[in-house]
């Protein structure tokens, strides 16, 4: 059976931290669904297609990636896909302790679904979304940050300045 892993996340923006974790994981992995959440009561900073469209770029040699969205829970999203494992990546103690909730309350709700967490390369710890955002938002060079299929110039996010970092 084909071992097909869901990672999600918010992605706003997707970072060369998440593109290693996956590159990573398709020595494990046929098959890994990127599935960007779509939330409509969290604010992204970057709409949902635009995160999308960045993501594809990055994998666009990488047949075996495969970009989509998904609202509600992710174990359900993993079974629709007839994913069986579910992708995350670890950088700090604190990422840990988020994850070993979120990782326990889907294992109780879908058994059949594994976990699967890599640690982070040292120097990707520091990198987030957060800091990718910030930097863009105050003008500042991120192509550093993000893959290098991103133009990242060519994207415009909100201007909406109660946008909440
Ligand atoms: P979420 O909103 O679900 O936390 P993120 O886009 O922030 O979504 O992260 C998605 C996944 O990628 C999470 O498992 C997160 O821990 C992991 N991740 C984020 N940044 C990095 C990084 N620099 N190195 C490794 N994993 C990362």
């Amino acid at each position: 059976m084909k071992k097909i892993a869901v990672f999600p996340g918010s992605f706003d923006p997707f970072t060369i931290g998440h593109e290693a974790i996956v590159r990573r994981a398709l020595s494990l992995f046929d098959e890994i669904i990127i599935a960007v959440g779509a939330n409509t009561l969290k604010k992204s900073f970057y709409p949902l297609d635009t995160r999308k469209e960045m993501i594809g770029k990055a994998f666009k040699d990488e047949p075996r990636v495969i970009v989509d969205h998904y609202t509600g829970l992710t174990v359900d999203f993993c079974k629709l896909k007839g994913a069986g494992y579910l992708l995350r990546g670890l950088r700090t103690s604190a990422d840990f302790e988020f994850e070993r909730a979120i990782g326990q309350v889907n294992k109780s709700m879908a058994p059949e679904i594994e976990s699967v967490f890599l640690l982070t390369a040292p120097d990707h710890s520091f990198i987030n979304s957060t800091i990718v955002r910030d930097i863009i938002m105050n003008g500042g060079d991120a192509s550093r940050f993000v893959p290098e299929g991103i133009n990242i110039k060519d994207y415009k996010g909100t201007e909406d300045l109660s946008f909440k970092l």
